[in-house]
């Protein structure tokens, strides 16, 4: 079992860099067999005077999604039109977690611009997932996910537009946070679907989420919807547990499309919950079934908009020995972007254009609203809701690049929560034919402490989240 971030904060206090320099070396020893990361990193040389304040979570390795900008160091959002940027200043994300002692190892690899589910829209080639090379570890944030559960990271950080750090979550067999929407900054995290994304964390347990979550969350002036309220103690707040919560379980991802066997495993956990000393009840979101199609609408429309700063000129990639402007933009666009990108601008592009604005942009905002109100009124007589993270364990590499809504399904099940600013985590909740699948927890706004709280108390009761895929298990520095 690999040691979580508390001990691992214990053996940096008493043994300085030697945290660091272990994952590292693991790093060097397995990345090739997964790709996972586009920038590896030397932790920096040991400071000879330790620093008056070293921070909560000193010496902590962490790899950042290559969504954040890192001064100094490449950020490629997993796109050839940022293959060659450096950015001149840090994501606000990894200021706080540089200023709470973290080392950062790297920055890992990701879907381009965050738009998949399998990691194979990367331009830097498709993450492998550890529990089968064969299989992708989801995506967007399938190289953070990967990563920690290969161990080559304790916790590293992702991004979640649509599921992006549940789904690979659930396929990798980690935990993955995604905070309430405003939670966390999004300064410096580049955008894909600004109402949408939420910067979040992959990790092995609750408690280790609630660790990194402490250090990440909180007010910033520069984010104009990061939300001004107080960060609670979320590693005291583990302790409160499951007694007493009232669950309600999500019955609509029951029954259509789901694994029967994914849903055997989830019935089995939310069991481990009842006997806990949760209360369950059954509970059904008339509107939920719309979450796909109203996504699909509204991110592509928020994409076409974000990602029209890349024209060559300020940004990125530009095309070479172009004689005007419009073709400027036309070649450096073209050669820039991957297919699934220019997908989404299309889309994008159509529907908010001029006539087809109200029948498509506006009746997709008026659904995410009804989609809102339902979760709303259901955690009005629940702690939390709860269901599986994803319709299937991992699928093969390949296997859905053809189809792209067959793509899209796989976040069925998380996407609305995204449409609704929830916060929702993933827990590994058992295997199905040798795969990992994950337990979806969603709570009501900014409760994440007694979301954290529940996961905790179920990964007390149960072993899923400390198994390691055969052949990169780790005994720990
Ligand atoms: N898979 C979804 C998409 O492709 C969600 C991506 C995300 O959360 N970044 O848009």
């Amino acid at each position: 079992m690999k040691p979580g971030v508390h001990a691992l904060l214990e053996v940096a206090r008493n043994h300085p860099g030697r945290v660091a320099r272990y994952y590292r070396e693991r790093i060097d020893a397995f990345n090739d067999r997964l790709n996972a990361f586009i920038t590896v990193l030397d932790p920096p040389p040991r400071a000879e005077a330790p620093k008056a304040d070293p921070g909560v979570l000193a010496g902590l390795p962490i790899a950042h999604k290559d969504i954040f900008v890192t001064r100094d160091v490449r950020t490629t959002c997993g796109s050839r039109m940022l293959e060659g940027f450096v950015p001149p200043y840090d994501a606000t994300v990894v200021e706080r977690l540089a200023d709470a002692g973290c080392v950062l190892l790297g920055k890992t690899n990701m879907d381009e611009f965050a738009m998949g589910s399998s990691n194979e829209t990367s331009y830097f080639g498709p993450v492998r997932n550890p529990w089968d090379l064969e299989r992708v570890p989801g995506g967007s944030s399938g190289g953070s996910a990967a990563a920690v559960a290969a161990g080559l990271v304790p916790v590293a950080t992702g991004t979640d537009t649509g599921g992006s750090i549940r789904q690979p979550a659930a396929l990798c067999g980690v935990t993955g946070l995604k905070p309430t929407y405003g939670r966390v900054s999004r300064y410096g995290m580049i955008a894909f679907a600004s109402s949408l994304d939420q910067a979040g964390i992959l990790a092995r347990s609750a408690e280790d989420a609630a660790w990194v979550l402490r250090a990440m969350a909180g007010h910033d002036g520069r984010d104009s919807t990061s939300a001004d309220r107080p960060v609670p103690d979320y590693v005291a707040q583990l302790a409160e547990g499951i007694r007493g919560l009232r669950i309600g379980i999500l019955e609509d991802c029951f029954d259509t499309g789901l694994d029967p066997e994914v849903g055997a495993r989830i019935r089995d956990a939310l069991r481990v919950m009842e006997r806990l000393g949760a209360r369950l009840c059954e509970i059904r979101l008339p509107h939920l079934a719309l979450s796909v199609p109203a996504y699909y609408v509204l991110a592509p429309a928020e994409c076409s908009s974000n990602l029209a700063r890349y024209d060559g000129v300020r940004f990125g990639h530009r095309a070479e020995g172009v004689q005007d402007l419009a073709t400027l933009y036309r070649r450096s666009r073209s050669e820039g972007f991957g297919t699934e990108v220019k997908r989404r601008i299309l889309i994008g592009t159509y529907v908010l254009s001029h006539g087809y604005y109200d029948a498509y942009y506006l009746q997709a905002q008026r659904v995410r609203r009804l989609i809102r109100e339902d979760f709303i009124q259901a955690l009005s007589t629940v702690d939390l809701l709860a269901g599986p993270t994803t319709p299937t364990p991992a699928f093969r590499l390949g296997e859905k690049t053809e189809d792209p809504l067959t793509m899209y399904l796989n976040d069925i099940y998380t996407i609305g929560v995204n449409l609704a600013g929830l916060p929702a985590l993933s827990i590994p909740a058992g295997f199905v034919r040798g795969l990992p699948i994950g337990l979806h927890l969603i709570g009501g706004d900014f409760n994440e402490g007694l979301m954290l709280a529940a996961a905790q108390a179920f990964q007390g009761a149960t072993e899923w989240h400390t198994l390691a895929p055969p052949g990169f298990e780790a005994s720990g520095p």
